[in-house]
This record gives structure tokens, sequence and C-alpha cells, in this order.
């Protein structure tokens, strides 16, 4: 792998771009200061309570991904609430604090309802026309191995080298992992397609071949 999605980034150096400032007292998705109680997970006391934070950071890179973030009924700027250590990292930092009614804007099934009402006509990343034919069923926000889109502490990877998108073409075939080959079949350019996959699948799918 290339590796050039991925900037060590370090964490002692003042952050140089803030494209939009957070005050941390207020709710980190509305930010809005209208006296409604707020949820304080670091103020509370079981020991999952900071899974709202994974499972906000999660779902902000889904509404993200899936070009709907924008549906919020506040602003969210995913760049501001990222460090550069990941949002969850963030937002454990900085303890952030948020309305239960604000959270509840951010679910799978808000996810859903959002991508529904999206307009059909000109999806926010532009799609080349060859990348459609191809992708039969093909969705380039999921891992192309296990379906799944960005998960807590993994994120998806693009297919970058020849090497990979070639090994991957050929093992589906090798392997008649027929999921795989449905996906891409008629491909030839995993990079072209803008394929994606969790580095823990590809290390399962490597492992297959073997
Ligand atoms: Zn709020
Ligand atoms: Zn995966």
């Amino acid at each position: 792998m290339a590796g050039a999605k991925f900037k060590v980034v370090d964490p002692s150096r003042p952050v140089q771009k803030e494209p939009k400032v957070i005050n941390w007292q207020l709710c980190v998705l509305c930010q809005v200061d209208d006296s409604s109680k707020l949820v304080v997970p670091s103020q509370n006391s079981c020991a999952e309570k900071f899974q709202g934070y994974a499972k906000l950071d999660a779902l902000l890179q889904d509404f993200d991904s899936a070009g709907v973030l924008s549906s919020l009924p506040f602003s969210v700027d995913l760049s501001a609430l990222n460090d550069g250590s990941g949002v969850y990292e963030t937002l454990l930092k900085n303890s952030a604090v948020y309305h239960k009614k604000c959270q509840l804007q951010c679910t799978d099934k808000e996810l859903k309802r959002a991508i529904k009402r999206k307009p059909k006509e000109k999806p926010p990343n532009n799609s080349p026309v060859k990348t459609r034919r191809l992708s039969n069923g093909f969705d380039r926000t999921k891992c192309i191995f296990c379906n799944k889109g960005v998960l807590k502490k993994q994120a998806l990877i693009n297919v970058t080298t020849e090497s990979n998108s070639a090994r991957i073409i050929k093992y589906a075939t090798t392997l008649k992992d027929r999921d795989l080959m449905t996906k891409i079949s008629g491909a030839h350019d995993l990079i072209a397609l803008e394929a994606c996959y969790h580095s823990a699948c590809l290390t399962g799918f490597n492992n297959r071949i073997r």
C-alpha cells in the first residue's frame, strides 16, 4: 500500500487550519446554547460512557460518505470535529457534550431516511459514467469484502495500488468468491472504480489466498 491517505499528525502540535471553531462547552452538533440539558459522557460513571462518541463518529462519517450530512438540522463540519486523530479521539479529548435531541438526529434510521429523501439527480460525489456502468450493485462507500461502511476504528481505504487491484480481481475469480465477482465483474481497475476496503478485510482475503 502506498499509504498516501494517512498523515501522521503530531498531537503536540497545534492544529493549523481550523475551518470552524467548535465551542466545546456547547452541544458539538448544533452549537446552540439553549439551556436544554446536555449529555456529558465524561461525568457518566458507566463503563460504556464513551459509546456515544463512537456512535456519533460512525454515523457522522456515514452521513458524510452518503452525501447527506447537510440533511441534518444543524450544520456539522466534520473537519472541525477531527483534529487529525479521528473524530472519536477528538470528541474524547475535548470531553464533547451534546443534546440528546441532537444525537437522536444522528441514527441509522435518520440516515436511511435522508438517503431516501436525497434528490436522485446530481449525486454529490461525481461518479464517472464508466464507474457506474461497471458497478453491478457496487457501493463505493462500502468495503468490497464485508459490505460494511466505516466501522469503529476501521477506516475505509481506497484501492490505490495496481498490485492490490490486480490481486483482488484475480483471486476473486480463483477463489470463486461469487459476491466479490458480481461486484467487480467486468472491472479491470479497482482504483478507477474507487473500491474501498477495511485493512483487516484485505488481510483476511489475502490469508484465503495462501
Ligand atoms: Zn444540540
Ligand atoms: Zn470490511
